[in-house]
């Protein structure tokens, strides 16, 4: 029963939109096999750096600690000498989600530029730290290319186990329900600092000290419902979720106890995250701490 509203008002939603607004209806309005696929008719795919670019990376192959490395996944800045991400930024909306199984290709980054250290599937090994995604494996699920993209070593952090298979699972799962439920979320995460808490005690680097661990792993995520101009639909009523979370194995599991506000996470990493926003804005949200549900 409940397929069937969503397949009427999934229809007449298309319908309106054929006229209304031809950027975002992807789909012919006249398919009903496609309107059948999902209440969220309009979620599409969108640029993984609408909401700025948090650290101004660059191009440049001399930029060894802020080097910005794009793919049609995701977004990141690339540190060579820590041998991780700065930030990995990304859009989810359901467009992105598929049925294509978790690949577990791990595997270096050839796009590096030539003559960097590329951090290897191994390089993890034995060291008691994960090799935790930042764009997660659960996010890209529409084609094997997509998958197996989170699964390049430069989309790793050394990441304590109970943080990345619990309290970082858990916000995953999370956002992927609002993307469900017909949002469009954009999500930046990262890590700062050195020195981390694993499943074999505290370390500092692995690789040989190619590969820092961080202290630090944190997330901002911004929630709209689906819709086009994403920067600019941002208000001082937008749901903004921001963590910041210790890379240590005693963590709690609920990930809402480490909200804190953007301007947090700015003021610890230096960086301008939602610069795309109207300053306005940022300030409101970026000041303000979550308390939305958990699940
Ligand atoms: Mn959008
Ligand atoms: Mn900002």
């Amino acid at each position: 029963m409940k397929s069937v509203i969503y397949r009427i008002t999934g229809l007449a939603l298309l319908t309106s939109l054929a006229v209304s607004c031809s950027k975002d209806s992807v789909i012919p309005a006249a398919n009903p096999a496609a309107v059948s696929q999902s209440a969220d008719a309009t979620a599409t795919r969108e640029s993984n750096l609408a909401m700025g670019n948090p650290s101004g990376a660059t191009t440049s192959t001399t930029n060894y600690t802020n080097y910005l490395l794009t793919k049609s996944q995701f977004s990141m800045s690339y540190h060579r000498d820590r041998g991780i991400p700065n930030w990995v930024s990304w859009h989810l909306s359901s467009a992105w989600l598929g049925s294509t199984p978790r690949q577990d290709n791990f595997a270096a980054d050839a796009t590096l530029p030539s003559g960097w250290y590329r951090v290897g599937s191994t390089s993890y090994s034995g060291s008691g730290f994960d090799r935790g995604h930042n764009c997660p494996s659960a996010d890209r699920t529409g084609s094997v290319a997509d998958n197996s993209a989170t699964f390049l070593m430069t989309n790793m952090m050394p990441q304590a186990p109970r943080n990345n298979q619990q309290t970082w699972a858990n916000l995953e799962n999370y956002c992927r329900t609002l993307a469900n439920a017909g949002n469009e979320l954009y999500i930046i995460c990262g890590s700062y600092g050195r020195g981390g808490t694993g499943a074999n005690g505290y370390a500092t680097t692995l690789d040989a000290g190619r590969v820092t661990v961080p202290a630090r792993c944190w997330k901002v995520i911004v929630v709209l419902p689906n819709g086009s101009s994403d920067a600019s639909r941002v208000t001082t009523s937008t749901r903004v979720i921001a963590i910041d979370t210790p890379n240590d194995n005693t963590i709690q599991t609920t990930w809402g106890s480490y909200r804190t506000t953007v301007d947090a996470i700015e003021a610890a990493t230096g960086y301008d995250l939602l610069s795309a926003v109207s300053a306005t804005v940022q300030s409101t949200v970026e000041s303000r701490v979550d308390a939305g549900p958990t699940s």
